[in-house]
């Protein structure tokens, strides 16, 4: 899945090199980060492999002027809009990069490779689903969603599940009450008994919480939401199940040029610059969870590069005295 590639051949994009900038990831970020800087006259190309996070879903919410839009609508409606700027997206995957601010080099997935002045990492990030319950991985993004903004006020009220391996304790009971802003009749599950204290299961009960000791071993999609198959037998129809992959950041090249990586993301200034200069990142991959923050950080790290490149290009009578 993902937009429909733009055929355009490696030497077409390679006439001018080294480029300004090199934009390695094609989803929110990336797009909004090639526009900022075609805007800002720079030479440059986004190369992209793979679909974006968001590809499962049918509607993405939340997205300024554009809620329940399709992801993959609005991502080739992105690259449509580049056209006009000449400012190509090239459908490869990066394996390595490598050199130092103002001389970076990339090397594709086929051995070809892309010279540029300034590069912009917007990998994303990958959700690594568990093989079980069944069926959890294929309703992702469907009928299973990991973000209550993503996908709640559509079915307001109305039946909810939750779904954590291992639940139970503090942080457990705070993700069952915070998802009930969605709905109080929320269904509370996991792939064996749930770990609360008497007074945690009063507590949660209380508020309207259904706490399912049977373990999930299956989901189903149907028509306005899922179905749930527990160990004991027990099936319960829900609007939505919430639950959560494991967050795999797409850091590799990240770290190959000696950024500053921590769990939440490449680490990144307020001016979306990461540790190493002339290496900027934008999007999940720097932290965040949402289309808006992707968009604005790629288009902040795009100002902000080019805005590196005028620097770097004036003239010596015009550089700041103590430069
Ligand atoms: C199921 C689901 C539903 C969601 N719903 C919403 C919603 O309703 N509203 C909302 O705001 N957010 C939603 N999100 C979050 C949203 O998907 C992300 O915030 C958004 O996609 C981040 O954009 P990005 O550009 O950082 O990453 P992505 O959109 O994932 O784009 C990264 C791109 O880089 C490519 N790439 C990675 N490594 C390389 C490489 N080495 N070489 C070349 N290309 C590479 C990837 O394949 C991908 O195409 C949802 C997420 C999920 C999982």
């Amino acid at each position: 899945m993902g937009p429909a590639p733009d055929v355009l051949s490696y030497s077409a994009v390679m006439t001018h090199a080294p480029l300004d900038v090199l934009i390695i990831g094609g989803g929110f970020a990336g797009l909004s980060a090639a526009l900022y800087s075609a805007r800002g006259m720079k030479r440059g190309v986004v190369v992209t492999a793979g679909p974006s996070r968001n590809a499962p879903s049918r509607q993405a919410h939340g997205v300024f002027t554009q809620d329940g839009e399709d992801p993959v609508h609005l991502l080739q409606v992105a690259r449509d809009q580049l056209r006009p700027y000449d400012f190509p997206v090239l459908e490869a995957g990066v394996i390595r990069v490598a050199g130092e601010n103002g001389a970076f080099i990339a090397t594709l997935a086929d051995g070809q490779t892309v010279q540029a002045r300034k590069i912009i990492l917007a990998t994303g990030v990958r959700d690594l689903l568990p093989d079980e319950p069944t069926g959890l991985r294929e309703e992702w993004g469907k009928g299973v969603h990991h973000c209550a903004y993503c996908y709640g006020w559509e079915i307001r009220d109305g039946p909810t599940a939750f779904y954590q391996a291992a639940l139970g304790g503090t942080s457990g009971v705070q993700s069952i009450l915070y998802h009930q802003k969605i709905s109080r009749d929320i269904l509370v599950c996991s792939d064996r008994s749930l770990d609360f204290t008497p007074e945690q299961r009063e507590l949660l009960e209380t508020r309207g919480a259904h706490l399912m000791d049977a373990p999930l071993v299956r989901v189903d999609g149907r028509e306005g939401g899922v179905r749930l198959t527990f160990q004991d037998g027990t099936v319960a129809d829900r609007a939505v199940l919430y639950a959560h992959g494991e967050r795999r950041g797409q850091v590799e090249l990240a770290v190959q040029l000696g950024c500053e990586v921590t769990p939440s993301g490449i680490q990144v200034d307020a001016q979306q610059m990461t540790t190493i200069p002339g290496v900027y990142a934008a999007g999940d991959v720097t932290s965040g969870n949402q289309i808006a923050f992707a968009v604005a950080g790629g288009a902040r790290a795009a100002m902000f590069a080019a805005s590196a490149l005028f620097y770097d290009d004036l003239p010596d009578g015009a550089k700041a005295e103590d430069a």
